[in-house]
């Protein structure tokens, strides 16, 4: 098996003295190296880099794998295997994709495998349950073998058998000799669309057959059609349809608008009057485009010139645009210019599934130029957008997806805009490649020469290092589009309003005085609450105790509607109890308040108006998020409760008032990033407030209205937070001074977990000294019965980030080399944050 090899290593520099031809392949799998294939003189003219085949691996599986290189080197420790198919006529994937995915493989520290697993729609990597099917014009039985036979025979009864099956039917493990043999026999026939899960989408159209077109034989045929009215009259509608519109006739359509019965265009086909045919459509449509790009203010204007000096001189600029200051019109004009040369544009969104309003504006300016890549789509559509960036097509130059569009084969990439940029979103923690899209983004764009715009209100704090280290341009917008200007923001002590007894559930007066002037004057209200469910946790008031999750090592959390306790960790939920299950008295009361539990309060409070909840229990469907979106912009829905979904880029006209029910736990959260992510948060749901003329007003509930960072959110200063948490990070070592590489082990026996824990610390700390944590047990220290120990390797700032992972990969492999490990999941979280 060969590592991978440098670039250097080319097959046309090595002597042709050797027999045989051989491609490296990537398969998608986690092991550390590509594995190497023998082809024969003709496939190897054919074959190009890029290209899928499919080959055999193990005893009996196939995977498809991705053609890395094409060269005459025979492996030297084991013999290779012959592919079995190569399933393209061209490439699938570029070079320079593959290039990419190997700094992915590299910086993040998993497998080539890995990353094309994440990278492709698995439709194009189908790890062939190879179906088999019997050839039925086969009769010759004596010619097959005893175990031949018994494959012959199973195949009179099932339809289609594949390798996992025939294994069993034979219980023997190298079955593919004995599948060749059939096939070379003609007693079998492996099912080809095996390799071609991808199904195009057909339409089928009828039009008048060519005889019928002639002069003068209309007439004859509506005589011919005298007796039969109902095909007379279908034909008169086809000549109708076919003289307003010239465009081909679809069947179904046709037959539906004109309330025809299939039958009697089936007779027409029959009679050779019409024929059908089919044609390949798209799944996914666009509109064409319907309005202009709105002119740009003055500010906006300046910061599209701004972003365009910066491009002159540095290839990453960062727009640092207030809430509402209308960041996506000026990415529009720049991405105008783009498209109007035929090339490419990657627009990055956190999250795709909010960004429904986004992608319907985009659709305005864009029309049929924008592919939105969205991993609810099915595979097929997914597929779809893949062909037509590899193939450069027309409407395929606008691409807008979450991270993982970053894997798509672009071929004239001129521009990545990263909306929103620090979202957190935007990394990947499970599975591997734990990559992180936005800088994913930024090493493409290094490397095919594309330009980066992030976009943002607030920086994330590495970003804005960067900003001043003076890698990547700063242009600022403080102002919001037309009159409106950013929300008042103003602080309710709750151990005050507490203690007065100025509470109403979870709302204090003010907030309420505040949600009942807003709805008095027909405007909207958003409420904030990051947690979902009713409850968080249940609790025994005589014993103490909380019902926990059979499988994590969690407290269960309460949901009211479906009066049940679910594990938000698992998924695992279980009836509401009516007594404690430890001390049996029927004293469980609720602590602490999620969306469902303000949902219900806010019924209470305001029973004539409309109450709807955005979190993740209510946004399951395809267009879940889009119906609750659009009924709120329609203003079908007075009061929205939501998780930190609502932060998220929405743009409502109507919202006069935001309240962020408690700012607490999120600033407690125990993390070095959580005040960071607090002031991101609060500020990004504070600009939900306002966006029309009159000023908005936001709300935050909070026992600590002192806390430096919601002082800092009320007065908008992002550079005294910024100061503030890089002194921090500096006095506790963590990023962006110190990098982190995080190592989470994995297993269901708890003592040998510990125990390799511990060894592994150990190992670790020979070299890395005092800069290995841990091994500790994170928060929640057992998920889906697997126990869990996290340790952390900081890197200070003069420590060379790749020698750390050259070490770190030695200690891994030694302790994977230790018999009693081996089933321990080791997983390598590299900038973990
Ligand atoms: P941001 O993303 O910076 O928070 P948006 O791009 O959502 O801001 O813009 C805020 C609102 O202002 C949107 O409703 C947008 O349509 C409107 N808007 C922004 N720029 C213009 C413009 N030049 N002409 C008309 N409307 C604009
Ligand atoms: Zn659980």
């Amino acid at each position: 098996m060969t590592e991978i090899m440098p670039e250097n290593n080319d097959f046309e520099n090595i002597s042709f003295l050797k027999e045989g031809f051989y491609i490296d392949v990537i398969i998608p799998i986690a092991l550390q190296r590509l594995f190497t294939y023998q082809i024969n003189e003709a496939e190897a003219n054919f074959i190009q880099v890029g290209m899928r085949v499919a080959v055999p691996f193990g005893k009996n599986k196939i995977y498809t794998g991705i053609v890395y290189k094409i060269h005459q080197n025979a492996p030297e420790v084991y013999e290779a295997k012959e592919i079995h198919h190569i399933l393209d006529e061209n490439p699938i994937v570029t070079k320079s994709q593959i290039k990419h995915w190997q700094w992915i493989a590299n910086y993040y520290m998993c497998s080539l495998g890995e990353v094309l697993r994440a990278a492709i729609p698995s439709a194009l990597l189908l790890q062939s349950e190879t179906k088999i099917i019997k050839n039925s014009s086969f009769t010759n039985e004596k010619i097959l073998t005893d175990q031949e036979f018994l494959i012959f025979e199973a195949l009179q009864y099932h339809a289609t058998l594949n390798v996992e099956k025939i294994t069993a039917i034979l219980s023997r493990k190298t079955v593919l000799p004995i599948i060749k043999s059939l096939l070379d026999k003609e007693v079998i026939l492996v099912q080809e669309v095996l390799y071609e899960k991808y199904t195009p989408k057909l339409v089928k159209y009828i039009r008048l057959k060519k005889n019928w077109e002639a002069e003068g034989k209309l007439q004859e045929l509506l005589e011919n059609l005298s007796r039969a009215p109902k095909q007379r009259e279908a034909v008169l509608h086809y000549f109708q349809v076919i003289g307003k519109s010239h465009k081909p006739v679809p069947l179904t359509p046709f037959v539906k608008d004109h309330k025809l019965a299939y039958n009697t265009v089936k007779a027409l086909l029959d009679k050779e009057i019409f024929e059908s045919y089919v044609i390949q459509e798209d799944r996914i449509k666009m509109g064409k485009a319907s309005q202009q790009i709105p002119v740009l203010s003055t500010y906006q204007n300046k910061a599209l010139s701004e972003v365009k000096i910066a491009f002159t001189k540095k290839d990453i600029a960062v727009l640092h645009g207030i809430t509402g200051s209308g960041k996506t019109e000026i990415y529009a004009h720049l991405i105008k210019e783009i498209l109007s040369q035929g090339k490419q544009v990657l627009y990055l969104v956190p999250e795709i599934a909010l960004t429904t309003q986004l992608i319907s504006r985009l659709q305005v300016y864009f029309g049929d130029q924008i592919s939105v890549f969205h991993s609810r789509y099915t595979m097929n559509e997914r597929v779809e957008v893949w062909q037509n960036i590899l193939q450069n097509k027309s409407k395929a130059r606008l691409i807008v997806g979450a991270r993982s569009a970053i894997f798509l084969p672009f071929n004239k990439l001129e521009l990545i805009i990263v909306d929103e940029e620090h979202e957190t979103s935007y990394k990947q923690f499970d599975p591997a490649p734990r990559y992180h899209a936005r800088d994913a983004a930024i090493v493409l764009a290094k490397q095919i020469k594309a330009k980066v715009l992030m976009g943002t209100a607030t920086p994330s704090i590495e970003t804005y290092q960067n900003i001043r280290d003076e890698k990547y341009a700063l242009i600022k917008l403080d102002k919001r589009f037309g009159s409106s200007v950013l929300p008042e923001i103003e602080l309710v002590n709750l151990s005050e309003t507490y203690r007065k007894k100025r509470m109403a559930g979870h709302f204090s007066e003010r907030l309420l005085t505040l949600i009942r002037e807003s709805l008095q004057n027909k405007e909207q209200v958003i409420l904030f609450q990051n947690r979902r469910g009713f409850a968080p946790i249940v609790e025994c008031n005589s014993c103490g105790i909380s019902p926990q999750c059979p499988n994590c090592d969690v407290s269960l959390t309460y949901h009211k509607f479906k009066n049940d306790l679910r594990c938000h960790y698992c998924g695992f939920s279980a009836p509401m109890p009516k007594q404690c299950p430890a001390c049996q008295n029927p004293t469980l009361d609720t602590k602490g308040f999620g969306t469902e539990q303000l949902e219900l309060e806010l019924v209470e409070l305001f029973p004539d108006k409309k109450i709807g909840r955005m979190d993740f229990d209510t946004t399951r469907g395809k267009y879940a998020f889009h119906r609750i979106i659009s009924s709120f912009q329609a203003q079908e829905i007075d009061i929205l409760v939501g998780t930190q979904m609502l932060s998220k880029g929405l743009d409502f006209t109507n919202v006069s008032l935001v309240g962020v029910m408690n700012a607490d736990t999120m600033l407690n959260f125990p993390d070095f990033r959580a005040h960071e992510r607090s002031f991101q948060m609060l500020v990004q749901v504070s600009g939900r407030a306002g966006r029309a003329e009159k000023r908005g007003k936001v709300v935050i509930q909070t026992f600590n209205p002192y806390h430096q960072i919601l002082q800092q959110v009320t007065l908008n200063e992002y550079d005294t937070m910024f100061k503030e948490q890089m002194l921090e990070r500096w006095n506790f070592k963590y990023p962006p001074y110190y990098r982190l590489i995080k190592i989470t082990l994995k297993h269901k026996d708890y003592n040998k977990l510990n125990t390799a824990a511990d060894w592994l610390g150990q190992s670790l700390r020979n070299y890395f000294k005092d800069w290995v944590l841990g091994p500790s047990s994170p928060a929640v220290g057992r998920v889906r019965n697997l126990y869990i120990k996290d340790l952390i390797i900081k890197i200070p700032p003069e420590q060379s980030i790749k020698l750390t992972k050259e070490k770190l990969l030695q200690v891994k492999n030694h302790f994977q080399s230790i018999g009693t490990y081996r089933s321990i999941r080791f997983n390598l979280d590299v900038d973990n944050y």
